[in-house]
């Protein structure tokens, strides 16, 4: 039985889409029990009706048609109940409900289980045979057990509104929605352009060549153009392209080129391969070995890899690479979109991204952001071949699209755009202006760089400076950590943009989900394991490195800051502290004239928020990153899907938690910042200002908003709230709270759509 089930569930996670793995899931249960029928009834809740959506052995026109209200038949039963019912003879319960349609006549016995998440049932799973008998225990044990698995997946297509769409008619021109991940927020209306892969690069099968210097010239010019694709493109974008991105697209060439990607493939040629098959073969290897690897950044980049070796191969194949035909108001749609698709829609055409593959924190949805453009992530059950040309509007606050929308919603979403186009232009006018309360409470806005942030956006939104740089991002990039050079012309560069405004680099945050390539860390339980602070303090030479390269950078300007990652003890701030004298020191022996940076330690650990007075007494300030913060305290893995519900830094433990970290820094006189998300929630800036923050550090794109929420609130008021929410005991109680004040004080337009 066990090899079955294991069976089953392999086959029924492999399915192409929800119909198919219930289809799959119908039929194995049948033949495994050798009964005659197995069905699936899921729950439409708009109606209170069970839906048949599967069958093996029922009427399989009855699919989508038989609907059974929840107060009624067996398949009611067994949901009200929520257990599984066994009986010998349905037809004489009296809970039996007659359905013609079924075609049922002749089955007897009957075994239901209710499908349950989250302790919500959602459908009921039925198995029937025609003599009267009662399933035995072990039967039963199985089919409660896949209802189980099933439970998951139904879960999931719930989320995708999947299911909805199947309740519904399949008439292609009716309006649908589907949900996925909110990407990068704000209301797009446009037609659907379906970006599709090029050229199938998994089907070209290996032949001999004819003549191997005539298959290496033919790769050498496709190379060629493909390289010229990425430069062309790479200048189109640089003027609004961050620094991180413009590297990504030399990078594009360089791997083209002979000495890497382009000399592996003219090695397998020369194997006895032709070019087609040669680029094939070193396309799957390195995809291969980047998907497999644990850090989500580096895993992103195999299908980077993917779309070069399709670029590459179209040209092999000489096949004119027509372009898609763009709309004015294009919504680019994909299974895995790149950032050459982006990059190729003409520039002002570009109004949302919703790709199939990919969660908020891909690469295409950190690029998008960057760009300001409504995108949504992960819409797994998207028909993507019918959705060219189709009208849809993308809500990036929530994640939702519709597909050829009614009058009336489109209208409103029209409205509703034309509202974030107004706050948008009336915020820009705040650039200037302090972020101050209405009563005089003035508090600095910087920003988080690093991987899709750009400069230029900051200093446009008005950043008093950068409150959280992540360095690991050149390190990530690369295959080797970068030289002591490499890494100062980095860090002065965006020493030099800021200037003279502070920057805070935080020095190198690896380990947890970030690894490298060059130096990997494999750990049972990594984000409790040698991470941040931990792997440098055991390895002065890299931090000596980083920090020399930092100080160096700063000659002249003396905007650095130091910050230290994930420390959870006073020892380890103290030897980091001891190290960068020591880097200091060895750097004005280099004649380098600079002063000492202040030096910061992030508070992202429970202990440090217990000692964050020993800490503060110790350095110059204390910045909160309340991501790792509440994933620690309340022990929730900050990647984990499933228990994204239970993520939530406005828990009442962590506002206590903040609390006490800003009464620890002040007692030493120091400046407390915060550069988690969580500071460009405005919501949650109600209660940073209340709590005393002396700064907050966020996404670029977030900054003139969370300004005006500064700027239209007194401290009085903001204190009023925090006490309120204080005397409540869970976040979504919290939530509701401070959506309803920022209705009140006219900042609704923060939360959703609109002004
Ligand atoms: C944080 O943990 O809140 C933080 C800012 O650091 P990161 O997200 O890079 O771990
Ligand atoms: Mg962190």
């Amino acid at each position: 039985m066990l090899t079955t089930l294991r069976r089953i569930i392999q086959d029924v996670t492999g399915a192409q889409d929800f119909r198919e793995a219930l289809g799959i899931m119908v039929q194995s249960i049948r033949q495994a029990l050798d009964t005659q029928a197995c069905s699936v009834f899921l729950l439409d809740r708009r109606c209170g009706e069970y839906v048949l959506m599967a069958t093996q052995g029922l009427n399989p026109l009855a699919v989508n048609k038989i609907r059974i209200p929840i107060t009624q038949g067996l398949v009611g039963l067994v949901g009200e109940r929520e257990e599984p019912i066994n009986i010998p003879d349905a037809s004489t319960h009296p809970r039996f409900l007659q359905v013609p349609e079924a075609h049922e006549e002749a089955l007897k016995a009957f075994l239901g289980t209710p499908i349950i998440y989250h302790r919500q049932v959602l459908g009921v799973l039925v198995v029937q045979q025609h003599e009267p008998r009662r399933y035995d225990e072990s039967e039963e044990a199985f089919l409660v057990t896949l209802a189980a698995q099933l439970a998951a997946i139904v879960a999931h297509a719930e989320a995708t509104n999947a299911i909805v769409n199947l309740f519904e008619s399949q008439d292609s021109s009716a309006e649908t929605t589907y949900s996925g991940i909110p990407g990068a927020p704000g209301v797009g209306i446009g037609r659907g352009v379906v970006v599709f892969q090029l050229s199938d690069l998994d089907v070209v099968p290996d032949r001999e060549p004819e003549d191997i210097q005539e298959e290496i010239d033919l790769l050498e010019t496709a190379l060629a153009s493909a390289r010229e694709d990425m430069r062309v493109l790479g200048e189109k974008l640089s003027p609004t392209l961050p620094e991180d991105e413009r590297v990504l697209f030399e990078a594009y060439q360089r791997i083209l080129d002979s000495e890497s990607l382009g000399g592996e493939i003219i090695a397998e040629i020369r194997q006895g391969n032709w070019a087609q098959g040669a680029l094939r073969t070193v396309i799957q290897v390195h995809v291969e070995r980047l998907a497999n690897l644990e850090n989500e950044y580096l895993r992103e980049r195999a299908s980077d890899i993917r779309d070069l070796g399709h670029r590459v191969l179209a040209y092999l194949q000489r096949s004119d690479r027509s372009l898609p035909q763009y709309d004015e108001k294009t919504i680019l749609i994909g299974e895995e979109l790149t950032a050459v698709d982006l990059a190729e829609v003409p520039e002002g055409c570009l109004a949302g991204v919703i790709s199939a593959k990919g969660s908020s924190s891909s690469h295409i949805a950190i690029l998008a952001r960057a760009m300001g453009v409504p995108t949504i992530m992960g819409v797994s059950e998207i028909p993507i071949q019918d959705l060219q040309d189709k009208e849809i509007i993308v809500d990036g606050y929530y994640g939702q699209m519709y597909v050829n929308p009614r009058q009336s919603l489109r209208e409103e979403f029209e409205h509703l755009a034309r509202e974030e186009q107004q706050l948008d232009a009336s915020l820009e006018k705040l650039r200037d202006q302090p972020a101050e309360t209405t009563d005089g409470h003035r508090i600095m806005l910087m920003v988080n760089t690093g991987l899709g942030a750009e400069v230029g956006l900051s200093l446009a939104a008005g950043a008093e400076g950068v409150g959280l740089y992540r360095t690991e991002i050149p390190f990530l990039i690369r295959d080797r950590f970068p030289s002591s050079e490499e890494q100062r012309r980095i860090y002065r560069q965006l020493l030099t943009s800021f200037a003279p405004r502070p920057v805070t680099m935080r020095t190198l945050d690896i380990g947890g989900d970030k690894s490298l390539p060059y130096f990997p860390v494999k750990e049972e339980n990594p984000f409790l394991g040698w991470r941040g602070i931990r792997i440098t303090l055991d390895h002065p030479d890299i931090f000596l490195l980083q920090a020399r390269a930092m100080m160096r950078a700063s000659e002249g300007l003396n905007n650095l800051r130091i910050m230290l990652p994930m420390v959870s003890d006073v020892s380890e701030a103290d030897e980091a502290i001891r190290l960068l004298k020591k880097a200091y020191a060895d750097v004005c022996d280099e004649k380098y004239k600079i002063d000492m940076p202040e030096v910061g330690v992030m508070i992202e650990v429970p202990s440090a928020v217990y000692q964050a007075r020993a800490l503060a007494k110790r350095v110059d300030f204390l910045s909160v990153g309340s991501n790792d913060l509440t994933q620690y305290l309340l022990a929730v893995d900050r990647n984990n899907a499933r228990v994204a519900h239970l993520f939530d830094s406005l828990h009442p433990a962590v506002l206590r938690a903040l609390i006490q970290v800003v009464e620890g820094g002040h007692q030493e006189g120091k400046h407390v910042s915060i550069c988690g998300e969580m500071a460009g929630d405005p919501v949650a800036v109600i209660l940073l200002l209340a709590m005393g923050f002396d700064s907050l550090s966020m996404n670029a794109s977030s900054l003139s908003r969370m300004k005006w929420v500064v700027r239209q609130i007194s401290m009085k008021k903001a204190a009023k709230l925090l006490q309120e929410v204080l005397g409540m005991e869970s976040p979504v109680m919290i939530r509701c709270h401070l959506e309803l004040a920022l209705e009140r004080a006219g900042l609704g337009g923060l939360v959703r759509a609109g002004k």
